[in-house]
């Protein structure tokens, strides 16, 4: 797994830095007609900002994606971001403001992969979370065992933590940095939730957590383990909630090295929708080559339809 160097920060404040893509595949993936992607899928894995709405608004037939998603009996949808500042429940609230009426599919974010990641791998690790307070009380509910600074040289709690959990935390102090950092330096182990760099908002680009990773790596020479989307931990968790396996997940999204990256690198399937971030032109340059390309989620629609009446015929 790559950490950002500070090489691939942006030239200019206004510019979006990538992380450093996965190596690309070995054999070129020859493209799948789109008739036979669909009927490959059982599970559609789906971005959300770019992809469902642009900041504020929704884009225009994502709902009728969503309708015909859920109106058909062979597939379905769930919604994965690699934001990790909020929770599920946010998101929900938010597809509600937007005008989503019907029933909402599952939101799942990378908070979700690193609470599944630690009940896997390390049940027992008593974690130094860096996290929004909802966040906090996700992993809590979650049963993760979180440190906490001791009050002092009796408090039980004086051990030292297992490893530091970097999340999007949009309530970082510096406090909290020295002391993740000081954990890590005495032998934590260092993961954290997603790689990207920077973070749109209405207002231009945000520090995200890939930004926060190459801080305390500067500080401390140790690279994360990442999770998220484009790395395997992602594919693995959607698999372990949904049931469905990889052969039969398709991600959907706008970026190249994060949404479609996750489903070609990793056994699943990527379609890349062009209503967000990436264009026709990034796809020439690019290592990481989708399954299929549409101008958006809405050209799905007919697709879904006609694979839902083909279905019906065949019964
Ligand atoms: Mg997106």
């Amino acid at each position: 797994m790559t950490v950002p160097s500070p090489s691939d920060l942006p030239a200019r404040p206004s510019e979006p830095a990538r992380p450093e893509p996965n190596p690309p595949r070995q054999t070129p993936r020859p493209g799948v007609p789109l008739a036979q992607l669909i009927k490959e899928t059982r599970l559609f894995v789906v971005d959300m900002d770019g992809t469902i709405y642009l900041g504020e608004n929704p884009l225009p037939g994502a709902w009728a994606f969503l309708q015909a998603c859920q109106a058909s009996a062979e597939r379905d949808c769930l919604f994965f971001t690699n934001n990790s500042s909020t929770t599920a429940a946010h998101y929900a609230q938010k597809l509600r403001r937007l005008g989503w009426q019907g029933p909402l599919p599952p939101i799942v974010t990378s908070g979700d992969v690193a609470i599944s990641w630690l009940q896997r791998e390390q049940p027992q690790a008593r974690v130094c979370l860096l996290a929004t307070p909802s966040v906090t009380r996700q992993f809590e509910a979650a049963g993760i065992r979180l440190w906490s600074e001791p009050a002092g040289p009796d408090d039980s709690r004086a051990e030292r933590p297992d490893l530091v959990l970097l999340t999007f935390d949009q309530s970082l102090t510096y406090a909290k940095l020295a002391r993740a950092c000081q954990a890590i330096r005495e032998g934590a182990g260092f993961v954290a939730t997603h790689p990207d760099i920077n973070c749109p908002t209405e207002n231009g680009f945000i520090p995200d957590c890939g930004a926060i990773i190459s801080l305390i790596s500067a500080s401390t020479g140790v690279k994360p383990v990442i999770l998220g989307k484009p790395y395997p931990e992602t594919v693995a968790a959607i698999e372990a909630l949904s049931g469905v396996p990889r052969s039969q997940l398709t991600f959907i999204g706008d970026r190249l090295y994060t949404d479609i990256a996750c489903g070609v690198n990793n056994g699943a399937h990527g379609l890349l929708v062009l209503s967000g971030e990436a264009s026709r032109a990034d796809l020439a340059g690019s290592p990481v080559q989708p399954d299929a390309v549409l101008p958006s989620v809405a050209d799905l629609v007919p697709w879904l339809s006609q694979a839902a009446a083909g279905a019906q015929l065949q019964r």
